[in-house]
């Protein structure tokens, strides 16, 4: 009975859980989608596939030290941890943001595609 309160998981921090105070968050007009950063966070990040942009799948994918490694791999300095009121502010602005295609393969403005197409 020494334990009566059980190991605090973090997974709600309403709740008091010790899960990390910020949450990460990809500025998306600013990265150049590279990959590093879902190559180190696999669980944390994928590249969007409209715009070949990173994003955040999960905010507990991997561990505070992954999701920092992987900050750190960043060419652009484009992610960065915030806390949750300004991660929902910045979602909701994105909803809004002009975000251009940055040349996936097979993307229609490519000039090369339009290129080829026309020989
Ligand atoms: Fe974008 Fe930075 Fe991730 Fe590269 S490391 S995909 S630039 S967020």
């Amino acid at each position: 009975m020494d334990n009566l309160i059980p190991e605090i998981t973090g997974f709600e921090p309403e709740l008091g859980g010790g899960l990390r105070q910020n949450a990460v968050y990809v500025d998306e007009a600013m990265c150049i989608g590279c990959g590093h950063c879902s190559y180190v966070a696999r669980s944390t990040f994928c590249l969007e596939p409209d715009y070949g942009r990173a994003r955040v799948i999960a905010q507990d994918g991997d561990s505070e030290e992954i999701v920092t490694e992987a900050i750190a791999t960043c060419p652009v300095d484009c992610i960065a941890w915030v806390n949750y009121t300004e991660l929902l502010e910045l979602e909701a602005a994105r909803e809004h943001q002009i975000i251009g295609n940055i040349g996936l393969v097979g993307d229609k403005t490519s000039l090369l595609a339009k290129k080829n197409k026309k020989s």
